[in-house]
């Protein structure tokens, strides 16, 4: 494996850390100094947890003093009480020190709720769990009831029971409709208690055939559920609390001292724009401006989809007015809280793409995109804000969707505990920055990741990963099963996949590999303007270039193994080939929209375990000359306005048609009439597999004539069989200034042998040309 060398001095990266730890020793001082509350230390603990006092005191206090969205649902029933702000009851020091963890917000409890006992008594397993197919090792308590009616359930809901009204309530998206028998529902409430692979949950029947679940957590300081939990705790529900910026806290540093792969990785780098939020000692309030060219100090940098254009960015005619002060007010809310983190965990700097680059100014712009790379890989942590869709949603808002319940619990035959219930998280609600192609880069180039999931903060840098609670034990446990990956129904772990420090998972394969597959994953993500198809991924290519013994890039494409990399393949007849404006030479990826396989390996390596010798690999097709036109300079990965390259290959015409079931994979040659494939349907010849970039360019059940070229030959399974571009004939008047004949890429090809038929291609009608693909 290879790693990234840093280009900067230790003495430069060993000051860049203890800057960063001495400002964090510092900022802890006073925070330890300052007793005054601060509007975003909201957070109250629940009291050591005995049962009585978690409902019949009610922690909160001054609620009516916070904003809307910084309030925590949780008592309906309990009188008010007052507690005295800094109070920490022992139970949760204890977490602190053992695992530097969160306790969960006020769990809620009520009359209607504290008359449940779930029983999880492991004798009753009786059944593995159904689930068995997959290996997974588990069991299930069997079905027992609530005491209550889904009626029932109805009413508790309506008079203030959180835990009855999430299991009926019908507008909430993350309820589950699961094709399970659960039997009648009439009567009272059916449940189970199942266990998994260290994990609890608690399924109850809403009506036929539809339950909803609970993740099931012992509470903080009690071993209710220790057997099966370890010493796993519950979500924390109030991201925006000091004890969470004391957890970050910690990760940082733990990295910052032991972990050699991410020092190594990251890079001394000062942006030239950062936001800069400083706050007096003893003050509540935050205050920010952009800062141009500061001296070198650790940053934070942060990833998070515009979800439109954004009202509050930095343009010409307000650049001096943000150098003095930016008002945190007009600032979009996930702006605001990338702020909060930066300040709560001891940093001076922000980088935020809206605000750290002239919008309006194409120079800066350029500039700026072309230093991308060096700014993610230069920040001491990128803040990725996963569950907001927009810039205006934010992502530190206490969690209420995840209100815990306080339930008794039945541990034994004569063992009595509480445990808590956690609505089950939807895992749909975190993958929209994962979708993002602008996102795909700034993680993928960052050392260590604060992810802010719906439910859960994941945090994650070469070497480690943690979570503020929830299951932690499913970072660990994928690799033990071989069918089943845990991680389904678990955001958190789901999120951790598609976040990338430091590029090890694809970046580390040798080249081309490794670049076919960073283009498989990037060409998944979308992107609201085509156009950036080039720039968005343009970081990952200079990094690659300094990394790879690689040199000249043409659109997406590096000039070492250049041919390999053009038999990229679209992976479903799904990908569209844009007209409107000019994108990239048509033997780019960047060219279509859609998923794309970048990692075809026949001329690189053998298929399965033939060797080489055997497979015997061929290139038969010479390239003579490739060149692309930037778009700016500025960039050699960026935009470029034009492309062709020059080949000599082997050529054959073929006549394709969508038609059929296999739409966009099969065709005949030109000159075979169709009654020469009767076993066929439609006549097609089985030796070819044509698979077309954008099936709908041409009208459907209409034969087209392209031309395929060859570009390598192997053997294989004892028939021989090539590799290659399947053309079409591009109006040769739009490029005019090119002489020869030329073509355009709208697939590729796959050419073959049977037993009673030669190899495609020696049928005796191909011929050699030198031809232009544009
Ligand atoms: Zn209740
Ligand atoms: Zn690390």
């Amino acid at each position: 494996m290879q790693l990234v060398v840093p280009d900067h001095d230790s003495s430069d990266s060993d000051s860049i850390r203890k800057v960063g730890i001495r400002a964090v020793k510092a900022r802890k001082r006073d925070q330890d100094r300052d007793e005054q509350p601060r509007p975003w230390h909201h957070f109250r603990l629940p009291r050591p947890s005995v049962r009585p006092e978690f409902y019949d005191s009610d922690n909160s206090d001054s609620e009516d003093d916070l904003p809307k969205r910084h309030r925590i649902a949780h008592r309906t029933t309990a009188t008010e009480t007052k507690e005295p702000q800094n109070s920490i009851p022992t139970s949760v020091e204890q977490h602190l020190l053992e695992g530097g963890r969160h306790p969960p917000a006020v769990p809620h409890s009520c009359s209607y709720c504290a008359a449940i006992t779930v029983d999880v008594r492991r004798q009753l397993a009786k059944v593995t769990y159904r689930g068995d197919a997959w290996g997974r090792k588990g069991w299930t308590t069997g079905y027992r009831k609530l005491p209550l009616t889904v009626a029932g359930a109805k009413v508790a809901g309506r008079n203030g029971c959180a835990f009855y009204a999430y299991l009926v309530a019908e507008d909430d998206p993350a309820y589950s409709v699961r094709n399970e028998i659960w039997g009648s529902t009439v009567g009272r409430i059916p449940y189970e208690v199942r266990m998994q692979d260290s994990r609890c949950g608690l399924a109850l029947g809403r009506r036929k055939g539809e339950f909803r679940e609970f993740s099931l957590y012992s509470v903080p300081g009690q071993k209710t559920l220790h057997e099966f939990l370890g010493n796993q705790l519950p979500p924390n529900l109030v991201p925006n609390s000091q004890l969470s910026f004391i957890n970050i806290r910690g990760w940082l540093s733990e990295c910052r001292q032991k972990h050699s792969l991410c020092n190594s990785f990251q890079r001394a780098y000062m942006p030239k724009r950062l936001i800069e939020v400083t706050r007096a000692p003893g003050s509540d309030t935050i205050h920010s401006r952009l800062v141009t060219k500061p001296p070198l100090a650790p940053y934070a940098a942060l990833s998070y989809c515009w979800g439109g254009d954004q009202k509050s960015k930095t343009v010409k005619s307000v650049l001096a007015a943000y150098e003095k002060e930016i008002a945190m007010s007009t600032l979009p809310q996930t702006l605001q809280d990338a702020l909060a983190v930066t300040d709560g965990v001891g940093l001076r700097y922000l980088w935020v793409d809206a605000m750290a680059i002239v919008q309006d100014d194409d120079d800066d712009k350029d500039e700026q995109i072309s230093q991308m790379h060096r700014i993610y890989l230069g920040a001491s942590f990128t803040i990725v804000a996963a569950k907001a869709v927009t810039s205006l949603d934010g992502f530190l808002a206490p969690r209420e969707k995840y209100q815990p319940t306080i339930i008794s619990a039945r541990l034994d035959d004569n063992a009595f505990g509480e445990i808590l219930a956690v609505p089950k998280p939807d895992t749909h609600d975190d993958y929209n920055l994962f979708t993002r192609g602008w996102t795909f880069q700034e993680t993928q180039l960052s050392t260590r990741i604060l992810a802010y999931g719906s439910r859960e903060l994941v945090y994650t840098c070469l070497e480690a990963k943690h979570r503020d609670g929830g299951y932690e034990h499913v970072f660990h446990s994928s690799s033990q099963s071989l069918y089943y990956d845990d991680s389904g129904d678990d955001p958190a772990a789901q999120m951790t996949r598609h976040l990338d420090p430091g590029n090890q998972q694809v970046g580390h394969a040798e080249h081309p590999l490794g670049w076919g597959t960073i283009v498989s994953k990037y060409s998944k993500r979308f992107l609201t303007d085509g156009l950036d198809k080039l720039p968005a991924i343009s970081a990952i290519a200079e990094e690659y270039s300094l990394t790879k013994r690689v040199t000249e890039y043409y659109a997406g494409l590096w000039k070492e193994d250049f041919l390999q990399q053009c038999l990229w393949e679209v992976s479903f007849n799904t990908a569209r080939r844009p007209k409107e404006v000019y994108r990239a030479p048509s033997w780019s990826w960047a060219s279509v929209d859609g998923a794309v396989d970048g990692a075809v390996n026949v001329l690189a390596r053998p298929y399965g375990e033939v060797t080489e010798e055997q497979v015997g690999v061929k290139c038969s097709c010479s390239l003579l000359h490739v060149e692309t036109t930037l778009v700016s300079t500025r960039n050699r990965f960026g935009r470029v306005s034009g492309g062709f390259m020059r080949l000599r290959g082997r050529m054959r015409k073929v006549l394709w048609s969508s038609t059929g079931i296999r739409a966009g994979h099969a065709g005949r040659a030109a000159e075979d009439p169709a009654s020469k494939w009767p076993e066929e349907p439609y006549g097609f010849d089985s030796r070819l597999n044509l698979t077309v970039d954008d099936v709908t360019e041409w009208p459907r059940d209409m034969e087209v004539e392209f031309w395929c070229v060859e570009f390598c030959t192997f053997f294989r399974d004892g028939f021989d069989r090539g590799r290659g571009l399947l053309l079409e004939r591009a109006n040769g008047q739009e490029y005019h200034n090119l002489s020869g004949e030329i073509f355009r890429r709208v697939g590729v090809a796959g050419f073959g042998s049977n037993v009673a038929h030669p190899y495609w291609f020696d049928d005796g009608v191909s011929e050699w040309r030198e031809i232009v693909v544009v």
